[in-house]
């Protein structure tokens, strides 16, 4: 009887150790350097520019005109990077994390700036707005007793 050529291959294998990776008992494969997992956003840093919101393919970002900054859908994301790339300020960044999945396209995880954290803003923006008027008229209060 022939023996088929593949055969001293397909036993030497039978008492190699397995070569996979037994992930979630296991930790992930480590990501190479320069990985786009999920974006991060840093809102103190954004100037509100919206050059990410043109260079984006996936209509992701929307503009928040009262607080001149933005927030993202991340469910959309495409992780291509264009925004980060983009950005003026460094306020965009691509992460490590890649384990993003959700029953839940509303999913917090997936949300950058938004909701309560909008309205947190606005009010910081307002109370600033206030101590600079109430610091602009006690100095002019101050200025026209001195004159
Ligand atoms: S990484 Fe690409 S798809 Fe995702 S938000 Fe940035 S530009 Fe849009
Ligand atoms: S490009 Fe950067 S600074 Fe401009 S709106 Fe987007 S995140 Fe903000």
């Amino acid at each position: 009887m022939r023996v088929p050529p593949t055969l001293s291959t397909v036993l030497g294998n039978l008492f190699k150790k397995p070569a996979t990776n037994p992930f979630p008992k296991s930790d992930p494969v480590p990501v190479p350097e320069g990985f786009r997992g999920k974006l991060v956003y840093d809102v103190e840093k954004c100037v509100g520019c919206r050059l990410c919101i043109t260079v984006c393919p996936a209509g992701v970002i929307e503009y928040v005109p009262e607080v001149r900054k933005v927030t993202f859908w991340l469910g959309r994301c495409t992780f291509c990077a264009q925004c980060v790339d983009v950005c003026p300020v460094n306020a965009l960044s691509m992460s490590d994390e890649f384990l993003l999945a959700t029953a839940d396209k509303y999913d917090d995880n997936l949300r950058w700036f938004h909701g309560e954290e909008i309205e947190e803003f606005k009010r910081k923006l307002e109370e600033k707005k206030k101590a600079r008027e109430s610091f602009k008229k006690e100095a002019r209060k101050a200025v026209e007793s001195e004159g």
